[in-house]
């Protein structure tokens, strides 16, 4: 099969690329033109899947390219993964996050609805489209309250695919993510930072990580297993749009307590708000420090996915959860330390 990737060099576009090639699929990854070479999470498959893994140069914001492209290509899937995707980061740059992740999800169903034969599209929403819910957990139908610049794309983008699944016929199904990391999620995300300190203070490193609100509370899960969940959900029959969750949440205290205990280090907490700190139990080495610096001006702390419309209709259901997660983690961050 003939898959387009767009954000093929993100966490979970190299997961998904090296799943399909896997399965034999043709993958046409779409990269953009940076200063400093970005593909290290895609690297390895080039050299695997020479005649199977192409790359090509095109931006969300370059229209014009993105179509030339996806005539050229023809491709039979499509699943657009890029965007900005921290939101955090999304108070600070609102209006290009909007564009690429709203208005370019509109170009692109744009693009597809003028092709002889558009592809089956996967958008991807976000657990964040809930913001500050009605209820908990969430399911498919629960009312979009976001409560960031990035949620309120997402939640644009949601109700894209179902205006275009509905008034023009095109194939879009949706994937609504709960958070899911890995050792390839940047290191900007607090779960990284985590898992890359804990790793660096395992190998004798005397840093002290810096945390904001320890008591935010997220559903966590392990990308290759969404990435898997993806797929089920475009090769399914009929369009349509499902959570990927656990259906359980983990608080930043408890995902850096899994971290650090995966590695032979139990912590204890001492203090309370801004002066809270983390104690390895048996050497009383104080290895993290709550900084003000690191608080949202909105952290949504009730989204909880309800996972069960997947797991019923697709038999899709995540393994690891929370701490489970953060101990997988740190466990391959030392490895990747001693591989320098
Ligand atoms: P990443 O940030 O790791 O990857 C984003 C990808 O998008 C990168 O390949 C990036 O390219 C590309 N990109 C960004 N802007 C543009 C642009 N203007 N034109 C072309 N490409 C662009 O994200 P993830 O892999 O973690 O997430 C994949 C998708 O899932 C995203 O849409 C994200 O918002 C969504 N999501 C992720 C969740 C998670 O927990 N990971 C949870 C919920 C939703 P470059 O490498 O050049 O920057």
């Amino acid at each position: 099969m003939n898959v387009v990737i767009l954000g093929v060099t993100g966490q979970d576009g190299s997961y998904l690329a090296e799943l399909l090639l896997q399965r034999g699929d043709s993958i046409h990854g779409v990269v953009r033109k940076t200063s400093q070479f970005n593909r290290s999470r895609i690297e390895h498959l080039r050299a695997a899947y020479p005649g199977r893994f192409h790359l090509h140069y095109a931006d969300l914001s370059d229209r014009t390219n993105l179509r030339r492209l996806l005539i050229k290509i023809g491709p039979e899937r499509l699943y657009h993964l890029a965007g900005q995707s921290h939101v955090g980061l999304s108070f600070d740059i609102a209006e290009s996050t909007f564009d690429e992740v709203a208005v370019g999800t509109l170009s692109l169903l744009e693009i597809c609805r003028d092709l002889e034969n558009p592809p089956r599209i996967l958008l991807i929403g976000s657990s964040e489209v809930f913001g500050e819910p009605e209820e908990v957990p969430q399911t498919e139908r629960t009312p979009h309250r976001p409560s960031s610049p990035y949620g309120c794309a997402k939640s644009a983008t949601l109700f894209l695919g179902e205006v275009y699944r509905h008034s023009f016929g095109l194939f879009v199904s949706c994937a609504i993510p709960y958070n899911h990391e890995s050792i390839r999620r940047g290191m900007s995300f607090v779960t990284r930072k985590i898992t890359s300190t804990a790793a660096r203070i395992s190998s004798g490193s005397e840093e002290v990580l810096e945390l904001g609100n320890l008591d935010g509370a997220r559903d966590w899960g392990h990308a290759p297993e969404y990435v898997e969940g993806m797929t089920r959900i475009l090769e399914s029959g009929r369009p349509d749009s499902f959570i990927l969750a656990t259906g359980t949440t983990t608080s930043v205290r408890e995902f850096v307590s899994g971290a650090f205990a995966s590695l032979g280090m139990n912590l204890h907490f001492e203090g309370e708000g801004v002066s809270e700190v983390g104690i390895i139990s048996k050497t009383g080495k104080t290895v993290l420090r709550v900084n003000e610096k690191f608080f949202r001006p909105a952290d949504p702390t009730r989204l909880i996915g309800n996972p069960g419309k997947i797991k019923k209709t697709l038999g899709w259901e995540a393994d690891l959860a929370g701490g489970a997660v953060a101990a997988r983690m740190a466990e391959e961050e030392v490895r990747l330390l001693s591989e320098g």
